[in-house]
């Protein structure tokens, strides 16, 4: 204990060393503060407290695997098998279920993903009769979230003028009657969405003293890792747990509080002072993970943020190198360049994938860094987006093994009762769903009565529906005896799924078999490690709790080597060596949405701060000048962040422009001889006035264009703006495909082409970045 104690500087110690009573520690990305909790809690057990009786909170489940692991290395496996630690969602989850008949749930109730609520409450609007153009599904979850995270029940709702004044001002007065109706039927589907298992736990201990109690006593010692990111209700429950004992300790950096959008309170943080007595502040300083570039430099943006905690942030590394910046034509060239900087790396560095991360604001930049990471074979793994468990015909097998547990299930019911096709159609459906709400009573139940209920179906469906039945409670006997894998395999095969895919035959069928196989896999795997844990079972159950609650960050073994690609949001608490955040620019990042207020705005630098501060080494910042949004080729400004930052800590790369012109990498800037390579930089514009393209480059596109020759290989390419197209020539488009140009616009480096394509109907493109073929 004694060693992984000296490790941590003094200030590190001090807060390892308080042993009871209220604690906050404020600190800046990379000081120590998720290592100062992993020491803690060791010193804590070192002390005789019980592992049963800590309660460790934190971002991702990874995050609890990662540091249980550290604290088995220090006090052994035995001991720390037992501390409870994951996210909220994962510990109060665990919780719910031991307790969820207090609150009329089945302990086997289902966890709804965000498709299912989103699937669930497109269907009451449908059902409704409302326009879905007005109440938009996702909208409308997005708003129920916010209400139940803020605990606001439908009682609250219904007796809250404002709210409802609001609602109708937005011109969706019917918000309440969906928010009703929703919670009523995932009620009756014996289902809990996500944000039920905070608003749930909340209600358990407000309504319940004696459970409070219990798990007040048990939870005698509670640490929460990020949490300025937490939100009112995972607050209230933090303060309910930790109000008998006070021994409650929080490390946060108010500085990257980035999920308000999301509902997380920075208030949380900045009140603790006022909610505890005798609240022990820390502060760590000194920073570990970066180089002096990097943390001065993400001193420097945070600065700009008018709403913040003073913090010093240090560090006695090295300087390292400059945070590159990196200019490309479009966000394809982007992708090029952040994949050829990687090859180069390897090759120059012997370094390996895993210690590269690309990160951005939004998903849909991954399309771009993914191909171009394909082109030159390196392996990425991106996070987030659509998870593995999402993908369609992995859903379709998990609904199946969802309702051999919770036939109640009516959202996997839906999906799967016809499929694979067995003759149940919409008509029918839809009666069901009538006669369900009718009785207050499950789709499947209406089913197992379909003999003593008249919804005039004719004899033929009827025997289909009993099919069904008898066909999920065989399983339901399967799982009795038999584990998670034998089930599962057994489903795949017994529903017709795999048959079916395998009718199909197209390769998107046959990769739809393999992540079939992939998830048998995945459950073979976890059944084995149940087994060897306890003896246990392996149960399905307890599969099936494991993927609801499984971010894609948790599935990361870290055993193959892979680029990391995720948004900021996701990286938030890792580190890497090298970190290329891309699409630096304005309506992107930072995002157009966030413009209106400066609230928003600071939130937008905080991300960036996020951003940043995971580099250890090399950071990049690359920017494009147009990029397919929307299917439209837009332009774009260089982010104000790229401003921000001090010049001294930057390097401009000044590549070679568009396509036709292959990248070199910038070590190789001595291909242009004698010029004087700080004339390469972008030259920064005077203070205040957004940079312009072109402008106040000492070397500009049209240079480098002579000095390096057009490639070879594309003879035909137009590229160059003063090509010789006319109205009327038949063109080929990288993209787009064939098409005849129907109107020509503008000149120079504004020329414009308005293009008929083959597919796809008429586009407007700007000649110099559109790569076209006369044909
Ligand atoms: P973030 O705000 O990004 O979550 P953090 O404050 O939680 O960062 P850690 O992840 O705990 O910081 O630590 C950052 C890095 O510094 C880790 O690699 C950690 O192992 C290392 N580190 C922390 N403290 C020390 C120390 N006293 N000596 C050496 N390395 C340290
Ligand atoms: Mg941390």
């Amino acid at each position: 204990m004694q060693k992984y104690i000296s490790q941590l500087n003094e200030a590190q110690q001090a807060p390892v060393f308080q042993k009871d009573g209220p604690m906050i520690i404020i600190a800046g990305a990379g000081s120590g503060k998720t290592r100062v909790l992993t020491v803690r809690i060791s010193y804590l057990m070192s002390l005789g407290v019980d592992a049963f009786n800590i309660l460790a909170l934190t971002f991702t489940n990874k995050a609890a695997r990662e540091m249980k692991k550290r604290i088995a290395d220090i006090v052994g496996n035995n001991e720390a098998k037992n501390l409870w630690m994951g996210t909220f969602h994962s510990v109060f989850a665990r919780i719910l279920r031991s307790e969820a008949d207090k609150l009329g749930y089945p302990s086997n109730f289902t966890i709804y993903d965000s498709q299912d609520s989103v699937r669930l409450i497109s269907a009451i609007i449908k059902e409704q009769q409302l326009d879905k153009d007005i109440y938009k599904p996702k909208q409308v979850f997005s708003r129920i979230s916010s209400y139940k995270n803020s605990l606001i029940t439908v009682k609250a709702y219904f007796n809250n003028p404002e709210l409802q004044e609001a609602d109708a001002m937005s011109k969706k007065p019917r918000m309440g009657e969906i928010y009703q109706h929703y919670v009523e039927r995932c009620f009756k589907s014996g289902a809990m969405d996500f944000d039920d298992l905070l608003l749930k736990t909340n209600e358990l201990l407000n309504r319940f003293p004696d459970v409070l109690a219990k798990y007040q006593d048990r939870f005698r010692y509670i640490l929460v890792d990020e949490y300025q990111d937490t939100n009112h209700s995972q607050y209230l429950i933090v303060r309910a747990l930790s109000d008998r004992f006070q021994n409650i300790c929080v490390v946060g950096d108010d500085a990257q509080s980035i999920y308000a959008f999301r509902g997380a309170n920075i208030n949380n943080i900045l009140n603790f002072q006022k909610d505890y007595e005798n609240v022990k502040t820390y502060r760590l300083e000194q920073n570990y993970r970066s180089t002096k570039n990097i943390v001065e430099a993400a001193n420097s943006i945070i600065d700009k943020n008018k709403t913040k905690l003073d913090k010093i942030v240090w560090t006695a590394n090295d300087f390292g190198p400059k945070i590159k910046v990196h200019r490309s034509v479009t966000d394809g060239e982007e992708g090029r360049f952040v994949a050829s900087e990687i090859f180069d790396l390897k090759m120059r560095n012997q370094m390996l994938n895993g210690q590269f991360a690309i990160l951005y604001r939004t998903n849909a930049q991954s399309r771009a860094m993914e191909d171009a990471l394909r082109k030159r074979d390196i392996p990425y793994r991106i996070y987030g987006g659509l998870s593995f468990y999402q993908r369609k015909e992995i859903k379709d097998v998990l609904c199946y093994l969802r309702l051999v547990i919770n036939p109640k299930d009516e959202e996997a019911l839906v999906r799967v009762i016809n499929y694979p096709a067995r003759g149940i159609g919409d008509t029918t459906i839809e009666k069901l769903t009538i006669a369900a709400n009718h009785y207050k009573r499950s789709i499947f139940e209406v089913m197992e009565h379909i003999d003593k209920i008249d919804l005039k179906l004719n004899s033929g469906t009827k025997a289909k529906l009993q099919d069904f039945v008898t066909m999920i409670k065989s399983f339901q006997v399967i799982n009795e005896s038999q584990d998670a894998f034998y089930l599962a395999d057994h489903v795949s095969k017994k529903t017709g799924l795999v048959q079916e895919l395998k009718k199909d035959g197209t390769p998107e069928g046959i990769a739809r078999i393999e992540n079939i196989e992939e998830l048998l896999n995945g459950i073979k795997d976890f059944t084995e490690g149940q087994k060897e844990i306890d003896g246990a079972r392996g149960a399905l159950s307890e599969f099936l709790e494991d993927v609801a609650l499984a971010t894609d960050l948790d599935k990361d073994t870290g055993d193959d080597d892979r680029v990391a690609l995720m948004t900021i949001h996701l990286a938030k608490g890792l580190e890497f060596p090298y970190v290329f955040i891309v699409g630096l620019e304005e309506d992107l990042f930072p995002s157009a949405m966030s413009l209106n207020t400066r609230s928003e705005l600071e939130e937008e630098r905080r991300l960036f701060y996020v951003a940043l501060t995971r580099a250890e080494h090399q950071a990049y910042l690359t920017y494009a000048q147009s990029r397919y949004r929307w299917g439209k080729l837009t332009d774009a400004e260089p982010s104000r962040f790229i401003e921000e930052i001090k010049d001294d800590y930057l390097e401009y790369i000044n590549p070679s422009d568009a396509g036709g012109y292959r990248y070199k990498p910038s070590i190789d800037l001595d291909i242009f001889g004698d010029v004087d390579k700080s004339k390469l930089r972008l030259a920064k514009p005077l203070a205040g006035t957004p940079p312009k393209r072109n402008d106040n480059e000492p070397v500009s596109s049209a240079t480098i264009r002579k000095l390096k020759p057009v490639s070879s290989n594309a003879p035909n390419n137009t590229n160059l703006f003063d090509s010789k197209l006319t109205v009327g020539d038949v063109v080929m488009h990288e993209r787009f495909g064939k098409g005849q140009i129907i109107n020509l616009e503008g000149v120079g480096a504004d020329k414009k082409a308005e293009i008929k394509f083959d597919v796809g109907g008429i586009k407007k493109l700007l000649l110099r970045f559109a790569k076209l073929d006369v044909i």
